[in-house]
């Protein structure tokens, strides 16, 4: 098992340190209680002034690169075609197995010296894991988390 396949998902030429995908670190409780894929557009907190919270204190708010949030998008999407396909031969359950299965059989992606593992098996589990609870909507984060 080996992805990203041009053949398979298209347009899309990620590999190796840049396939993974960025997320917030917190998000509104709507989009908690409909369990969605976080993807982040903008970094930090345009307001930034909340006295409770410190989350993005003293950092910067910024606009990421369409680009970058497109390639995003397509990493999130191979990695839920994968993960569905592997699933596909264990009764379609994602379970530890299938991501551990995805993990194990794609070591250009997940082997040694291929990028920030820790992020990478993140967006793993947070994909399976929307995958798992019905994977109905995505949260594009824009000023705000
Ligand atoms: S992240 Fe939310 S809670 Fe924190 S300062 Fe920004 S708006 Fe306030």
């Amino acid at each position: 098992m080996t992805f990203p396949n041009p053949e398979d998902h298209g347009r899309l030429a990620v590999h190796g340190e840049n396939f993974f995908f960025e997320m917030g670190p917190i998000r509104p409780p709507s989009e908690g209680s409909d369990h969605s894929l976080l993807i982040r557009t903008t970094r930090n907190c345009s307001w930034n002034r909340c006295e409770f919270c410190a989350t993005y204190r003293g950092e910067k708010f910024g606009y990421r690169q369409v680009e970058d949030i497109k390639k995003d998008i397509d990493v999130a999407r191979a990695l839920k075609e994968e993960l569905q396909a592997a699933a596909g031969g264990r009764g379609g359950w994602i379970t530890q197995d299938v991501i551990r299965g995805v993990w194990g059989g794609n070591p250009l992606l997940y082997g040694e010296n291929s990028g920030n593992l820790s992020r990478k098996w993140q967006n793993l589990q947070n994909v399976a894991n929307w995958l798992a609870s019905g994977a109905r909507t995505v949260f594009l984060r824009t000023r705000m988390p």
